[in-house]
């Protein structure tokens, strides 16, 4: 059975990521998007809210297994039977840190795999960050983000 592990701080999911899930799951038996603990992010939603997001936006993919962690991601992995971490590439500035990340787990867990998957690119320019900026500051994120997300940022930006 081949599993990948998608981590990510997903605060929150977006239609980017969404389509990185969708491709890469084609490409697995299972795929386990995984919420990492980021602590050099404040993060606008809890661990579980991000979990609870990411069910409703995979619900129609069946191979796909949301689960959180915190802790060295190479252990993660291996305890869910896998060596395939899955990570997508928008800009080269993504490259930059991904490229020291992969091999940060390749020294420290050989045999650790690390894919990149290239954004497409109608989703070339989302990230999390800036959706949560554009949606402070009253822009239209509808389409950038599912629909249970879009609901959330609003309702959790009146509440602040
Ligand atoms: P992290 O905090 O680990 O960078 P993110 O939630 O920001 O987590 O992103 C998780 C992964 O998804 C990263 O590999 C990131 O490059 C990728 N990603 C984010 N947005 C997009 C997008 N629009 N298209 C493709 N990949 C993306």
């Amino acid at each position: 059975m081949r599993i990948a592990v998608c981590p990510g701080s997903f605060d929150p999911v977006t239609c980017g990521h969404l389509d990185i899930f969708e491709r890469a799951s084609q490409m697995f038996d299972v795929l386990i998007v995984a919420v990492f603990h980021n602590p050099n992010k404040k993060p606008m939603f809890t661990m579980e809210e991000r979990v609870e997001m990411l069910r409703a936006a995979t619900y129609h993919i069946p191979n796909v297994r949301v689960d959180a962690f915190s802790g060295l991601l190479h252990e993660y992995v291996r305890q869910q039977n896998s060596n395939i971490i899955v990570r997508g590439l928008r800009a080269l500035t993504d490259f930059e840190y991904e490229f020291q990340r992969a091999l940060l787990v390749k020294k420290i867990a050989p045999g650790m795999e690390t894919i990149f998957m290239m954004t497409s690119s109608e989703y070339s320019f989302v990230s999390s960050s800036g959706i949560k900026e554009l949606a402070k500051f009253g822009g239209t994120i509808a389409g950038l983000v599912p629909t249970c997300v879009e609901e959330k940022i609003m309702q959790r930006l009146r509440d602040i």
